[in-house]
């Protein structure tokens, strides 16, 4: 399959070393995405692979145990596994950020000795669970309001109480669309300190255990695409979590969220990989070479070079602005930057619906059956767009927003 990077790129040894193993794992991804997908279950097989090669705490520091993975070799890992198997890319966001987050993003944030030994002892705790007992995280924030958009307080609130001798958090609340549910060991619940006024300043970030007495997972699933995620709804009642159950001191994810933007952009990864996945396909299903179907070739049609023509200009202009928003990604980044990840995250997400509709016109009317990957690939990518907090609409309506006004001011 065709790299993420494309050749001569430069990546670190160990950026190789890990894409690579996560190339290794992708053809069994493959194998197993279409069961999934029928099943809308979740990839249970895939993630004890990924637990036997490592790749569980990819973000985790070395100094913890981890694999060390920053933002941008999160994403190149993230893109591989997409190539493979969409659910399986993007549920791995939900988890892999539970760590990148409060790992290396958290390291460039501003806290006080004492929130920073706090944090220290805290996430030391969440991620021996990950590289020593292969937990997994969830990360459901979305409520169905206005707060997974960044505009308003989560309605899920925690109160402060105490339980016999611990000192913890109640919660309450509910979460529409978490992936992973019933499959995680904990669930990274984005929810508001509850005061007189709720205000997006107090968000706590706080883990939840999967059989926490209080939580329940109700409704059903079944959507057209990223069927394999399983993203029901949770409910919390009275849910008690000590205090080491933060993922990052109090006021530290307002903080994050204002100040690395990059952060939201962890969704896109996957879609890269599904945008080159249907470019793949399409290459291969013109040549006559995809097995299992009769070696008829298409390929010597100017109308099929063309559209290939116009689907590889699509890709590298997508995988250039991917590879660009990587290098940015950093703690305030100057303007262009922050509205070149908006950019980069519409692009991505737009044009990998794009990329599978245009496979999909261009191979034609077999293409489309399900004993082959291509309508998959099409419905899986057309969620992208969707996710909150930077859907397409709302990347749109950053960058008008932030190209004309200037931090203060308004008419
Ligand atoms: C496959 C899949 C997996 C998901 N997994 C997770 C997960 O693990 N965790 C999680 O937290 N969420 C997850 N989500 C949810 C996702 O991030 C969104 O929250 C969800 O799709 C929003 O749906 P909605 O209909 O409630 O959107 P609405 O809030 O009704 O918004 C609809 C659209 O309106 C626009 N919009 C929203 N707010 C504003 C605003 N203030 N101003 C202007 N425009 C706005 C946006 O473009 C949005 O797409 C998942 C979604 C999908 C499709």
């Amino acid at each position: 399959m065709t790299s993420v990077c494309g050749s001569d790129y430069f990546l670190t040894p160990k950026q190789n070393e890990l894409i690579e193993l996560a190339e290794s794992l992708g053809p069994a991804f493959a194998e197993r995405a279409d069961r999934y997908d029928r099943e809308a279950s979740f990839p249970h097989e895939n993630y004890a692979d990924l637990k036997n090669a490592g790749l569980l705490g990819l973000c985790v520091p070395e100094k913890l145990g981890g694999r060390g993975a920053d933002l941008k070799t999160y994403a190149l890992v993230s893109a591989t596994l997409g190539k493979y198997c969409g659910t399986t890319a993007l549920t791995f966001n939900m988890h892999a950020c539970s760590t990148l987050w409060p790992g290396v993003l958290a390291d460039a944030l501003d806290m006080t000795p004492e929130q920073r030994a706090e944090h220290e002892r805290h996430r030391a705790a969440h991620f021996q669970r990950v590289v020593r007992d292969g937990a997994i995280y969830a990360q459901p924030f979305s409520e169905g309001s206005a707060a997974a958009a960044g505009m308003a307080p989560f309605g899920t609130t925690a109160a402060r109480t105490e339980v016999g001798n611990s000192r913890g958090w109640r919660i309450n609340g509910k979460k529409i669309f978490a992936s992973l549910s019933g499959a995680a060991h904990y669930y990274g619940v984005l929810c508001t300190e509850e005061k007189p006024e709720l205000s997006m300043r107090d968000t706590l970030y706080m883990a939840v255990p999967g059989d926490a007495p209080g939580l329940t997972i109700t409704g059903d699933w079944d959507p057209l695409g990223m069927r394999g995620t399983v993203s029901r709804t949770l409910v919390f009642k009275d849910v008690f979590v000590p205090d080491e159950a933060q993922m990052m001191p109090r006021g530290i994810y307002h903080q994050a969220a204002r100040r690395w933007p990059h952060m939201f952009t962890t969704l896109s990864p996957t879609y890269m990989g599904i945008a080159i996945a249907a470019y793949d396909f399409t290459v291969s299903y013109l040549r006559g070479e995809v097995p299992g179907t009769p070696p008829v070739k298409r390929r010597m049609y100017p109308t099929k070079q063309i559209a290939v023509a116009e689907m590889w200009v699509k890709l590298e202009q997508t995988r250039a602005l991917f590879l660009r928003m990587l290098d940015d990604a950093r703690i305030d980044p100057p303007k262009d930057s922050r509205l070149r990840a908006y950019a980069a995250q519409y692009t991505i997400m737009e044009n990998a619906n794009e990329i599978a509709r245009l496979a999909i016109r261009t191979c034609g009317g077999q293409s489309m059956l399900k004993s082959l990957p291509l309508e998959r690939l099409y419905r899986d990518s057309r969620c992208g767009s969707l996710m909150l907090p930077w859907t397409a609409e709302l990347c749109l309506d950053r960058i008008g927003r932030e190209a004309l006004y200037e931090p203060g001011e308004s008419d």
